[in-house]
C-alpha cells in the first residue's frame, strides 16, 4: 500500500504558512514505515527541532483504478479515518527555499500516526460537511470540516489516478485545517471526527 497526501487543502491553512493557493492539489507522498498504529507513541526524532501536527481525514482505497473520471472516483473509496501528517517544519522550510522535495520532512519514520478504526463512507450523512478536530493535551487546536476543502475528495481521487494507480488499501490524506503547531515531548495528541475520538497518542 502507498500513502497519498494533499498538501494545501484549505484556504485558512495555506495563508497560516504563507503559501500559494494552488491551482491543482499538491501531492506528496509518505512511505509505509511511517505509519503508527494502534495509537503507538511518536518518538521526536533528533534530526529536527520543529517538528509539527497537522490533522487530516484520510481516505481508504477500496478498488484498484487509473484514470478515474470525477463522478465515478466515489465508487473508489469506502472509509474515512483521521490521521496526523507529521511534518519536520525546520526541514521542509530549507527544502521549500532551495526548490527541493519534502520527503525526509514528510516521510520521515513514524510521521503518519493514522486511527485503527475507519469509518464507513455509507454511514455519513453528507461528505461535504464532516467535522473533525484535533487537540493537544485537552486543547482543540485545529477544528475543520470538509466544506472548507478547496478539492473534493472525488476530485482527489480523479486527479490522484491520472498519475498513480490507486490500489486497494492506499491510503489517502486529505490536508489539513488551520491551527498547525509544534508538539512537545510529553504531549497527548487526540483526533476526532465529529465527536467520536479515533486516535490518542502520546509524543515521547
Ligand atoms: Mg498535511
Amino acid at each position: 500500500m502507498r500513502i497519498f497526501a494533499i498538501g494545501r487543502n484549505y484556504a485558512e491553512h495555506i495563508k497560516e504558512l504563507n503559501n500559494e493557493r494552488p491551482d491543482e492539489p499538491v501531492i506528496f507522498t509518505k512511505p509505509d514505515t511511517a505509519i503508527l498504529r494502534n495509537n503507538a507513541p511518536f518518538y521526536y526524532p533528533d534530526f529536527s527541532k520543529d517538528i509539527h501536527y497537522e490533522a487530516e481525514l484520510v481516505l481508504r482505497i477500496a478498488k484498484e483504478g487509473k484514470n478515474i473520471q470525477e463522478k465515478f472516483a466515489s465508487k473508489y473509496y469506502d472509509a474515512i479515518g483521521i490521521g496526523v501528517d507529521f511534518t519536520a517544519r525546520d526541514l521542509q522550510q530549507k527544502a521549500k527555499e532551495k526548490g527541493l522535495p519534502w520527503d525526509i520532512a514528510k516521510g520521515f519514520n513514524g510521521s503518519a500516526p493514522i486511527s485503527d478504526k475507519f469509518i464507513p463512507v455509507a454511514d455519513f450523512k453528507n461528505l461535504a460537511d464532516i467535522n473533525f478536530s484535533l487537540k493537544v493535551n485537552d486543547e482543540i487546536k485545529q477544528q475543520g470540516n470538509t466544506s472548507l476543502m478547496l478539492f473534493s475528495f472525488d476530485y482527489i481521487i480523479s486527479y490522484l489516478s491520472r498519475f498513480f494507480t490507486l490500489r486497494t488499501g492506499d491510503l489517502i490524506f486529505t490536508g489539513t485545517p488551520k491551527g498547525v503547531g509544534p508538539v512537545s515531548v510529553r504531549n497527548v495528541l487526540s483526533a476526532y471526527i465529529e465527536n467520536e475520538k479515533l486516535l490518542e497518542f502520546e509524543i515521547k
